[in-house]
């Protein structure tokens, strides 16, 4: 797709409910369909118990449904096959066909009879595929109302696919090829997945995130961290030119001015947690000569210290509970990830994370009374993750199928469709994307993968605050430190 039009209505939270359809004999291919979008966007499908908005699939020989939410029940018309199950599920969404798009005919051309290019610009003829000109055939009349997601997709789900051949000047024949290269028959593909321009078109369409904004004057060479202290969301970062540790606060209406951690410095991203009502800040010393804590009573900052003879080159990671501080790093080696707890008094000797490993940094974040650790593994094979219950580890698993060169963030934050259920999220930048992306432990899997439209040079933070999750990172093209929420 990637196509609405202005009026269409969302599903509000992310959500659309749905009337069971067990007797519908492409049940499977249905349920397929639910599960493509629900990993691939924010979007969810829960079965109706009372809700007044929701759609009612019907099992008849047509395939068929509004476009965008209309109120009350509605209704997708599905065939025994069900191949159209995603296409019209997108309709349901909100999004049109693809070449209903006011700039389809720019991009592709479409022959009715043999050596004749009828060019249906906006509001001209509409024209059936019998090439007969039928008023009442409404899908070869170009949307000129549309909003356009993403640039056109040939290949989408919501592309009528076009006969191929070259017998399409016969009676009942037609064809639409792009103007580009007139041998190239457009048309969906695969209809039980969307493109990469579908899942995106989707995705800024019910886009979770607010608009990005700078925190003032920020800017650096590597990823903020934030945490929320005395009622104030607070960021961290490394200085753009190693010239030390700023921080900028938040009270919800606004960012300070940055400040600057008086006497410290890092080369990597500092990371941070607040224990006892203090807030500590801790990161690897400017020469690589171990790791490093500070902390604030919300007046003055402590002088460093130094936690016993750990080493690392990278960005170290904090949480903490009611009872301890968790601190875990890539040592110095890259030969595993170590972790060290205090307790108030004084860290513990390093242990290790059993059996992993990782070139970056981890991330921690506490969740349902669980310390949880994720990381880019060691070969940039994946995220992988592990559970401590405070006396051992779970074995790590998978996150998906993803492939990143960096590390991920990760924090505890209610789920975008119930705030009454907490959910983990990670977020990380992927191989070959300059895009953030994330997804959230919800329905006991990481199934959804989802893209964003922001683009950042290194790893993200998230922190949740004031009941919304803040995410933060070193933008693409200019470094400073951008944040936005939902
Ligand atoms: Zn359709």
């Amino acid at each position: 797709m990637a196509a609405s039009m202005s009026g269409v209505q969302k599903w509000p939270n992310f959500t659309v409910y749905y009337t069971p359809f067990d007797n519908h004999p492409a049940k499977h291919i249905i349920e397929a369909a639910l599960k493509e979008v629900s990993n691939r966007t924010p979007i969810r499908f829960v079965k109706r118990t009372t809700e007044l908005n929701y759609v009612t699939i019907l099992f008849v020989d047509g395939n068929s449904s509004p476009v965008g939410m209309k109120g009350g029940e509605q209704f997708i018309e599905l065939n025994a096959n069900g191949g159209q199950s995603l296409h019209e599920l997108c309709h349901t969404l909100g999004l049109i066909h693809e070449q209903e798009r006011s700039d389809g005919q720019q991009i592709i051309r479409t022959y009715f009879k043999a050596d004749q290019p009828i060019d249906i610009g906006c509001y001209v003829i509409p024209i059936d595929k019998t090439g007969i000109v039928n008023p009442s055939n409404p899908n070869m009349r170009p949307a000129c109302n549309s909003i356009n997601l993403t640039e056109y997709d040939p290949l989408s789900i919501m592309h009528y696919t076009a006969e191929q051949g070259n017998d399409y000047g016969k009676p009942g024949q037609w064809t639409m090829v792009l103007r580009s290269n007139l041998t190239f028959y457009v048309g969906v593909q695969d209809r039980a997945k969307l493109t990469k321009l579908d899942a995106e078109g989707l995705n800024s369409f019910y886009n979770p995130w607010s608009t990005f904004r700078p925190i003032p004057g920020g800017k650096t060479n590597a990823a903020p961290t934030m945490v929320t202290y005395n009622g104030k969301l607070y960021a961290f970062w490394n200085g753009h030119k190693d010239d030390g540790i700023f921080y900028a606060t938040n009270d919800g209406t606004g960012w300070t001015s940055q400040e600057k951690i008086p006497g410290i410095g890092t080369r990597t991203s500092p990371a941070v947690a607040v224990y006892n009502n203090k807030l500590y800040v801790t990161y690897c010393g400017w020469h690589y000569d171990g790791i490093f804590s500070v902390s604030f009573d919300g007046r003055n900052w402590a002088g460093q210290i130094q936690i016993k003879d750990f080493k690392t080159k990278h960005a170290p990671a904090l949480a903490s509970d009611n009872s301890n501080i968790y601190l875990a790093w890539n040592n110095e080696h890259n030969d595993g990830i170590y972790y060290s707890v205090f307790n108030g008094t004084s860290w513990t000797e390093q242990l290790k994370i059993p059996n992993v490993g990782t070139n970056n940094s981890p991330a921690l974040a506490m969740y349902k009374g669980l310390l949880f650790a994720a990381w880019n593994g060691y070969h940039n094979d994946g995220i992988f993750y592990s559970a401590f219950n405070g006396n051992n580890w779970t074995n790590q698993q998978k996150i998906g199928d993803i492939k990143t060169y960096n590390a991920p963030a990760l924090t505890a934050h209610p789920s975008l469709h119930n705030p009454a259920e907490e959910n983990l999220y990670l977020a990380w930048k992927p191989i070959g994307d300059e895009r953030i992306w994330w997804t959230n432990y919800e329905d006991t899997n990481w199934a959804r993968q989802v893209n964003t439209v922001y683009k950042c040079k290194t790893s993200q933070a998230l922190c949740s605050f004031q009941g919304k999750l803040f995410m933060s990172w070193q933008h693409l093209e200019d470094d400073i430190i951008t944040h936005v929420s939902m």
